[in-house]
């Protein structure tokens, strides 16, 4: 970011006396009485795995630093467990000694060195039984159904040990140079399972009632408040709608609310245990799903709330403060995508904001498998320091063939480099594969990335040639000094017996509706792709993914009425294909094992409700008038389908390099161009974006 630019943030920002003439509400600083926030605009925490990387401070100091210069706020960090027991595993993230204490100084500093007008507040979680060791804590000895390790029962003295090391956690946080604390009160850790009776057995005096069971919750935040003072930023993440059964009704989340307000100087809502089974934060959940239950709950207190939850763009976060739903929005995967969103959206530049497209590729899936987070759309996120895109002095002629994400982010990284970018595509329009992507039901916000591009090609003065099938010879006539082949890929074609019959449809044919497809089939191949197949063609009606009310009815919630946990009693009503699918697969693993850690359920439960047969362990024997035969698991059966759809993987589309390589001319391959197999735009747009910053 220039310094102009940051200038204009710290003065602008934090002006309240002009309103901001697009977002009034988004930029009015809010009074907290011993301190005031700039703005409402939170980066809300994530687990980014810097918690436990080598240089991981440093790391994040960099990384919080981007987006206090890119206009947020708040930040709130990772979570940091207040002993060992709470660690989210051995060797996980806390703060409990001094020895802790001092690194935190390196993140706090940066941040308010970068602009001291931003507040950074540190999340303690208690991971209780979701901690993945043998020391993990809970209320009762229950295990969960996510996690191998079985707690161990607290005692009342070990009750008593819990809330005082979060209290000298808090005091930690405070002395570290930090504005605050958050404590997370949900989503299945500590605090929240003592709230339930599914997790709460205990007959003494943290359970049985709910004035018992929420005592353990209430004791922290007092203790807490006690040790770090009245002039303390006080975060608490309140269980508003567990999604389970089992959870809380909307009258003790309520009472909860009533007690904690009392000490907290900020309510924030959360929504879902880990183990609950409705998505809260997939590209199929529509835009401010869950907003209307802080609105709801903000009418009962009188401090500030923050809401949260696929809040995605300025306009929707300006909405959700016009409507009373909030104080704050939260944003937390949306500030990995653009550190740069809230200036973004002050200085009217939303259309260069680079979104979230709510596909947890990077993010949520690495998190949960204890590696370091990043972005699919931005691989820079949490990779600040070694991922550094600097000038260049060579000035090259660039071309880059092919306008897939690959292309694109390649395309974009050179020429914000000051490289002489010209970029072809045979087809129309930029964004290769990634429109075929965005026509799948819930699949929606990826037109977002196009537009991004699209903005960035304008901005950065790249020369775009569309409708260009390029050859070889058009390369060499052209003088450039670097070629980079990004021509993505072709659909496989599997040697089966009659390939060739009528009934055979490849995926680009059936997902870009050229060609009919009948009311029975079959589809080869359960990849991302099998299932979008399945999902387009099982599909009929509106997006539920642009519709809160409709999602509602397919995943059982209801916002308005909360039964317990939001979802108790309900079942939830997909409406049915209109078609009967079975999509097939050679392996003997289920199907859509290697589908995203956090999304590939929702695939296949949702898949499952439409009535879709998963089969594994199929070999393809032949194609012919009766369907597709197959043997399934050892024993022949004859699928009377009338179109088999292939979805079989994909395979280099190398064409152009081997015709420069025949001219002798050496060009560089990136995307599916490179490697097709396990391609996605994650892989795709991070090789392109780190081969972009050395040439
Ligand atoms: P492509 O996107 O294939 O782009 C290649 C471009 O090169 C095309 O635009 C083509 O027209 C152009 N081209 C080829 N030859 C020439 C030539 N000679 N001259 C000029 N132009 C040429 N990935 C994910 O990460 N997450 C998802 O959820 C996801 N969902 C998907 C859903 C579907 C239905 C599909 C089809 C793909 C999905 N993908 C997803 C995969 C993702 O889109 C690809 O991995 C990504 O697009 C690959 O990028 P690329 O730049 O390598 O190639
Ligand atoms: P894929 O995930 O590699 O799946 C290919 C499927 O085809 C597999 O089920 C494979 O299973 C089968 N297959 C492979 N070779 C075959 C052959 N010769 N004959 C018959 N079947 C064969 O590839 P994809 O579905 O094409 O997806 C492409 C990329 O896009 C993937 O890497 C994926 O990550 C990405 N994508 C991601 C998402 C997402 O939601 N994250 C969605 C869509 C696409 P068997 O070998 O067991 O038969
Ligand atoms: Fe959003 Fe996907 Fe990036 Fe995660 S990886 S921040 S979900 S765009």
């Amino acid at each position: 970011m220039t310094q102009q630019a940051s200038n204009l943030c710290t003065s602008l920002c934090t002006s309240g006396d002009t309103p901001h003439d697009t977002y009034p509400r988004l930029f009015t600083p809010l009074d907290l009485g011993h301190t005031q926030l700039r703005n409402r605009i939170l980066m809300g925490s994530m687990h980014t795995f810097l918690e436990e990387a080598p240089n991981g401070f440093e790391r994040m100091a960099t990384y919080f630093s981007e987006r206090a210069k890119g206009g947020v706020g708040m930040i709130i960090t990772g979570g940091f467990a207040p002993n060992e027991e709470g660690a989210g595993f051995t060797g996980g993230s806390k703060l409990s000694t001094q020895e802790e204490c001092e690194q935190h100084r390196i993140i706090t500093d940066a941040v308010h060195a970068a602009d001291p007008s931003v507040k950074i507040c540190m999340q303690i979680l208690h991971n209780g039984r979701y901690a993945y060791h043998n020391e993990s804590v809970a209320p009762s000895p229950i295990k969960s159904r996510i996690n191998p390790f079985k707690p161990n029962e607290l005692t009342e003295e070990q009750i008593w040990k819990q809330i005082e090391d979060f209290g000298n956690c808090a005091a930690l946080a405070k002395e570290a140079g930090y504005d605050g604390i958050e404590i997370i009160g949900s989503a299945g850790y500590l605090i929240s399972e003592f709230l339930l009776q599914l997790t709460n057995q205990r007959n003494d005096a943290w359970g049985g009632s709910y004035e018992n069971r929420m005592r353990f919750a209430v004791e922290v935040a007092k203790h807490v408040r006690e040790r770090v003072g009245d002039d303390f930023i006080f975060v608490y993440r309140i269980a508003a709608m567990e999604l389970l059964d089992q959870g809380s009704s909307w009258e003790e989340v309520v009472q909860l609310a009533k007690e904690i307000e009392k000490y907290a100087s900020i309510i924030s809502t959360h929504f879902t245990w880990h183990e609950a089974r409705v998505p809260t934060l997939a590209t199929m959940v529509p835009r401010r799903c869950f907003t209307s239950v802080t609105g709801r709950m903000r009418k009962e207190l009188s401090i500030p709330m923050i809401t949260s939850n696929r809040i995605n763009m300025p306009n929707i976060a300006e909405n959700v403060l016009a409507d009373g739903d909030a104080d704050i929005v939260s944003m937390a995967r949306p500030m990995l995508a653009d550190s740069e969103f809230a200036i973004k959206a002050f200085e009217g530049r939303e259309d260069e904001i680079n979104t979230c497209i709510a596909c947890n590729q990077a993010c949520l899936d690495h998190a949960f498998n204890a590696k370091v987070v990043s972005c699919l759309v931005n691989p820079r996120a949490c990779h600040e320091t070694e991922l550094v895109i600097e000038q260049t002095e060579s000035h090259k002629k660039v071309a880059v063939v092919g306008a897939g994400p690959g292309g694109l982010a390649f395309a974009t990284t050179a020429a914000q480099r000051g490289h002489k970018v010209t970029l072809f595509d045979a087809k129309d329009k930029i964004g290769g594969q990634f429109n075929i992507a965005a026509r799948i039901p819930g699949k929606e916000e990826f037109i977002e990335t196009l537009r991004y591009f699209k903005k960035q090609i304008e901005l950065l003065d790249i020369e775009l040639k569309l409708n260009q099938k390029v050859s070889a010879e058009d390369l060499v006539s052209q003088g450039f000094d670097e070629i980079i082949v990004a021509t993505g890929i072709k659909p496989r074609t599997p040697d089966i017996d009659g390939i060739d019959h009528p009934k055979v449809v490849s995926y680009l044919d059936a997902l870009l509706d050229r060609k009919p497809i009948g009311k029975k089939i079959a589809i080869i191949g359960a990849g991302g792709i099998g299932f979008d197949a399945a999902h387009y063609l099982s599909h009929s009606g509106p997006s539920t993914a642009l519709d809160i009310d409709g999602f509602a009815k397919e995943w059982g919630v209801d916002f308005k009425s909360h039964p317990r946990g939001g979802v108790a009693g309900l079942e939830p009503k997909v409406s049915p294909s209109p078609r009967e699918i079975t999509l097939l697969q050679r392996k003997p693993t289920s199907v859509g094992k290697n589908l995203g850690r956090t999304t590939g359920w929702t695939h296949r439960i949702y898949l499952e409700r439409k009535g879709v047969q998963m089969w594994n362990g199929c070999e393809y024997e032949r194609i012919d008038d009766d369907g597709l035969h197959i043997s399934r698991q050892g024993e022949p059966v004859t699928l009377n389908v009338d179109n088999v759809i292939i979805c079989a993987g994909q395979e280099s589309n190398r064409e152009l390099q081997e015709e420069l390589a025949k001219l002798g001319v050496s060009s560089t391959l990136i995307g599916g161009a490179d490697v097709a197999s396990e391609l996605d735009a994650k892989r795709a747009i991070d090789q392109a974006t780190r081969v972009a910053a050395t040439i």
